[in-house]
């Protein structure tokens, strides 16, 4: 099955009892045995249950890989691949990531004795000159939240496997609809399918997609262990949001274009961060790797923090909102919303400004979001 196909038909097949083309949700905790130490493939939610198997299926064939572990959130996700280390273990991570992913790595994984160095990933050189005797993980997200910057995987891929050390990358952003990294050699891949995945603002959840079935193992473990699990509703309306995912994609794609050219032009705007741009830094590689430019802008304004301010409190259609990847237009002030547990002197270090705008591009029509926008940036 081609990819645009995988998307709506991947994984899933109709339910073997009633031939009910959308699978049943199976809303129970527990599964009654057949005899001791026979069941049916399932006997406690909390270690598998049928709508989380559907999603897993559905995701593997989407992202051409071949194991899934669905978690409660993304950021559980994170944890679960994370928690393979061990004490004393170093990780060179992307400087710019997620706000909660900071938190989680600085605040909580530093306390049991796990080691970070934060590289600018874009760079794969700082990437190789950060990696240390006890590196055992290469961290990166692409395109990076807030700051859209776009590093070319392979050539991570090149300084991890000459290394002998896993790459994962929260591919959050991109999908895969636009980018594949396993296709190009990663070992890992993470996802908030929060975000574009289920894209219909309904649930929150992570995925944890690899090749490699020993990893795998232990992110079932994870999931048995811990129990960060997403409900089988949530599971539900993500398979219902993904067969979407290729026709919201392209839509966000091109919206997204739409709404940048216009923001560059705008005499308010003093600089808009888009990897379609030309004058994107890494433009060239998001070209070459990804398949689309997605629907995430950065822009500051010429009257900073302020007009920034005025300009996200007078938008009418975008929403003022913390997430992103959904079919809304949402808009956000990442200084005190999605990076506010970010130290500010961290923050500026990365370059993520108070006066930086991060807007969710939604799939509406493109028409009424620059009106929108233009109406709020005239009192900006
Ligand atoms: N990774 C990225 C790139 C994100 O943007 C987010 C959330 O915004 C997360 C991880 C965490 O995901 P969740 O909010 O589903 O826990």
């Amino acid at each position: 099955m081609r990819f645009d196909t995988r998307v709506v038909r991947g994984g899933i097949s109709p339910d073997p009892t009633t031939g009910a083309i959308v699978p049943p949700i199976a809303q129970s905790a527990t599964f009654v045995l057949e005899e001791v130490g026979r069941d049916k493939g399932f006997d406690y939610t909390r270690s598998s249950n049928p709508s989380r198997l559907v999603l897993e299926n559905a995701l593997c064939s989407i992202e051409g890989a071949k194991h899934y572990a669905a978690f409660s959130s993304g950021m559980s996700a994170v944890d679960a691949v994370l928690r393979t280390l061990d004490a004393g273990d170093h990780i060179v991570s992307s400087d710019d990531v997620y706000g909660g992913v900071s938190r989680l790595f600085n605040t909580i994984l530093t306390r049991h004795g796990f080691e970070f160095s934060y590289v600018d990933t874009s760079y794969p050189e700082r990437v190789a000159e950060a990696i240390r005797p006890n590196t055992k993980m290469v961290w990166m997200e692409t395109p990076t939240n807030p700051l859209l910057k776009v590093t070319d995987v392979e050539e991570i891929v090149k300084i991890c496997k000459a290394k002998g050390i896993p790459l994962a990358v929260d591919s959050t952003f991109a999908t895969p609809a636009l980018l594949r990294p396993l296709e190009l050699g990663a070992d890992i891949v993470m996802h908030s399918t929060t975000k574009y995945l289920s894209g219909h603002n309904q649930i929150i959840g992570g995925a944890v997609l690899t090749d490699d079935p020993e990893f795998h193992e232990k992110m079932r473990y994870q999931q048995k262990s811990i129990g960060a699990i997403p409900s089988p509703f949530d599971c539900y309306l993500t398979v219902m949001g993904l067969k979407t995912l290729s026709l919201r994609m392209t839509r966000h794609c091109s919206n997204g274009m739409a709404v940048a050219c216009y923001l560059d032009a705008h005499p308010k705007v003093a600089k808009v961060i888009y990897p379609g741009l030309e004058s994107h830094e890494r433009h060239e590689v998001a070209a070459r790797q990804m398949s689309g430019f997605g629907g995430m802008i950065s822009f500051e304004l010429t009257g900073g923090l302020e007009a920034g301010r005025t300009l996200m409190n007078s938008l009418k259609l975008c929403a003022l909102a913390e997430s992103l990847g959904a079919v809304e237009t949402m808009i956000t002030h990442p200084a005190t919303m999605t990076h506010a547990d970010v130290p500010r002197d961290d923050r500026i270090a990365r370059g993520l400004s108070d006066s930086l705008v991060r807007l969710s591009v939604g799939i509406e029509d493109p028409e009424d979001i620059i009106e929108d926008l233009a109406q709020a940036l005239e009192k900006a």
